[in-house]
């Protein structure tokens, strides 16, 4: 008699690592229809931004937000505001791009200096020109279900989501990390009854007790801390999507002294998760692309164009 013996073919899983670049790529594609129909309607999208900081990394973000804009054919204007001027100068910057009519788009990067509450900023600038959606007017839109414009992040993890294949619609999704500009706004867009919403999220924050056992149940977890490297393996479940905010700089052997890195362990965490997004190259590019079409959307609507976005 002959036996067979079956042995069982190694079962291996692909982690998919999901590229941010090549999902803004195609974002600012998309971007170019409706920038060409605005232009028709005799429309230029402006698109400020106002510094107020000697931080090196705002500067540099300012500076590759307003490279995207020219990428893309959107007017970018630049102003920087002396850091140790008062408050009042700022508030008066944005009450004069509030005016100009060629200005759709007003951006303040934070953080500000410590003199200047963010709040008192944010909430000095029209909301139809609050291109990153913080003003409160716009943050109430987006928790009743009805955004104008959803922040730009939050924005963006959603699209990469999409982009990923990954619907959230009953998923159960951890969020790390509750600012105004990340964690809470993404809260509500994944939690809102529309499409690429209908989620179930756990927010959590640096109160938040057994964190790991908050993110190791879900479906899809969003890191977004600013802590280098905090979720390990272990803190993960198997087949889960792990998306990346963080963007931490750690000393490194490099010509900067420095790399940047997420809040995840990208190479341990790698091995268990079904996709996963990488810092940098990630959620970053993403951030950008999403301003743009904040800016698109600003100038269509305040000059009456109907430009369908996608
Ligand atoms: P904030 O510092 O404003 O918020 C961090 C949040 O994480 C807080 O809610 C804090 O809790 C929470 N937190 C910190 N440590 C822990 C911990 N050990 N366990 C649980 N929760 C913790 O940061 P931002 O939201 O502005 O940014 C987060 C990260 O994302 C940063 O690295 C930033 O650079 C990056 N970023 C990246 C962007 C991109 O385009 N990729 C855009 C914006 C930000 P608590 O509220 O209790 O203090």
């Amino acid at each position: 008699m002959v036996s067979l013996i079956w042995s069982r073919p190694a079962v291996t899983t692909v982690t998919t690592v999901i590229d941010g670049n090549e999902v803004a790529d195609g974002i600012r594609a998309d971007l170019t229809g409706a920038i060409e129909r605005l232009a028709d309607a005799g429309v230029r999208p402006g698109l400020a931004t106002v510094l107020m900081s000697p931080d090196p990394a705002s500067q540099t973000y300012v500076s590759m937000k307003q490279r995207a804009c020219e990428d893309v054919g959107i007017e970018g204007v630049h102003v920087e505001v002396d850091t140790d001027a008062p408050a009042t100068e700022l508030y008066g910057t944005v009450e004069g791009l509030n005016a100009d009519p060629d200005v759709h788009g007003i951006l303040v990067q934070l953080p500000l200096p410590e003199h200047v509450p963010a709040h008192e900023a944010l909430e000095r600038i029209d909301p139809r020109k609050d291109v990153d959606g913080l003003h409160p007017e716009n943050v109430g839109r987006l928790v009743a279900g009805r955004p104008r414009y959803k922040p730009c992040t939050p924005h963006g993890v959603q699209r990469l989501l999409g982009a990923a294949g990954v619907d959230p619609e009953g998923k159960d999704v951890t969020v790390v990390g509750r600012s105004e500009i990340v964690g809470k706004p993404l809260a509500n867009v994944l939690t809102n009854e529309s499409e690429g919403g209908n989620a179930t999220v756990t927010l959590c924050h640096s109160r938040t007790r057994d964190l790991a056992a908050k993110t190791r149940r879900a479906d899809v977890l969003v890191a977004a801390a600013g802590r280098a490297e905090m979720i390990g393996a272990d803190m993960v479940g198997e087949g889960a999507t792990v998306i990346d905010v963080g963007i931490n700089r750690v000393d490194a052997d490099t010509e900067k002294g420095y790399e940047l890195v997420g809040d995840v362990d990208f190479e341990a965490v790698k091995p268990k998760a079904d996709a996963i997004t990488p810092v940098p190259g990630g959620v970053g590019p993403m951030t950008i692309a999403m301003l743009l079409y904040n800016a698109t959307a600003a100038a269509a609507l305040q000059e009456g164009v109907d430009v369908d976005l996608p």
